[in-house]
């Protein structure tokens, strides 16, 4: 299967991430289908040369792999249950989506014993690297498994990075977000102790950016409204990675440092000030608009 012509893919959750993922599959002269709960971004998605199919059965009928990028583990784990009975001989399973490393164990050994190849695959790079083709995969799985899904993942991304075993992606995933948690809190105190103290976002980023507090939040996704015209942030935080999200996602990795002990006080510190952002009612809102926890207590 390392031709595009010899790949059908069905194409599971066409939200901020999938849709993108799914535009970059056609693209490149995959052949899609696509199923979303959703309507509207199964049409957009036709529109774009992709096989719209009414229920999940519907869009394995004719497939040799499976993509789903969906919100969490409960989802993936209830879509999987229905269509791996239904699955044709052989297929490669790839799952983007960030949820829980036990469930995702769970599914590898499923997917294997019904004769499939099953990867865990999250993502980093955000909303713009899913549009741009440009993700970077953390992979799951047996060494043959992560070869199979490569060429597939490639034409997604382009890093793609072995973890270990069944599971070890999501794991390395969860530690990702939350350092990333930690630093999008910790840019936005910064650039708000600046902006309280008479220093404009915008100089103050540029200051950070080439000294020793820089990171990939200052490069590129500033949290501060105006500073950098494409994110969220200048986009009254619409898009992007959902506070509900990475509160999921730091809810793993909490679970995950109490499963061994690990000490995550920064971690939990940022899993508060982000639970402390939903109960505000900014739930659905990106998750760098926790610069309003800060600017708005004035
Ligand atoms: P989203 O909420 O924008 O999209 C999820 C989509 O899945 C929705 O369109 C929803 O209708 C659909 N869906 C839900 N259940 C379904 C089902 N059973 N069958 C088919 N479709 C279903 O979420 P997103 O931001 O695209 O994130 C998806 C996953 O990627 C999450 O696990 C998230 O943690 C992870 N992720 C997101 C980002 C980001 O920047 N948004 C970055 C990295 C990883």
């Amino acid at each position: 299967m390392t031709h595009a012509n010899d790949i059908h893919i069905a194409f599971f959750g066409l939200g901020n991430m999938g849709s993108g993922m799914a535009k970059n599959l056609l693209k490149a002269g995959v052949k899609v289908t696509v199923f979303d709960l959703i309507q509207a971004p199964v049409d957009d998605l036709v529109n774009c040369g992709a096989i719209g199919a009414n229920t999940p059965v519907e869009a394995v009928s004719n497939v040799n792999c499976v993509v789903s990028m969906l919100p969490a583990g409960r989802h993936v784990e209830s879509l999987y249950g229905e269509i791996l009975p239904k699955l044709k001989d052989k297929c490669l399973l790839i799952d983007c989506s960030t949820i829980e490393a036990d469930i995702a164990k769970l599914l590898h050994e499923r997917a294997q014993q019904a004769g499939h190849k099953f990867v865990d695959a999250p993502v980093s790079g955000g909303v713009a690297g899913a549009a741009a083709g440009s993700l970077t995969f953390i992979v799951g799985g047996s060494e043959s498994d992560m070869l199979a899904a490569k060429p597939i993942l490639e034409i997604m991304g382009e890093h793609c990075f072995h973890a270990g075993g069944p599971g070890a992606g999501q794991v390395a995933k969860i530690c990702n977000n939350m350092l990333l948690a930690i630093l999008m809190s910790g840019t936005s105190e910064a650039l708000q102790l600046a902006v309280d103290n008479g220093i404009d976002a915008a100089v103050m980023s540029k200051i950070m950016q080439q000294s020793s507090g820089n990171n990939w939040t200052l490069e590129k996704y500033n949290p501060a409204p105006g500073v950098m015209p494409a994110t969220p942030a200048s986009n009254e935080y619409q898009g992007g990675f959902m506070v509900d999200l990475m509160n999921k996602d730091l809810a793993l990795a909490m679970n995950a440092a109490a499963s061994n002990s690990s000490l995550v006080p920064m971690g939990a510190m940022a899993k508060s000030l982000y639970q402390m952002h939903k109960k505000n009612g900014h739930g659905s809102l990106d998750f760098s608009s926790i610069f309003k926890a800060y600017s708005e207590q004035k």
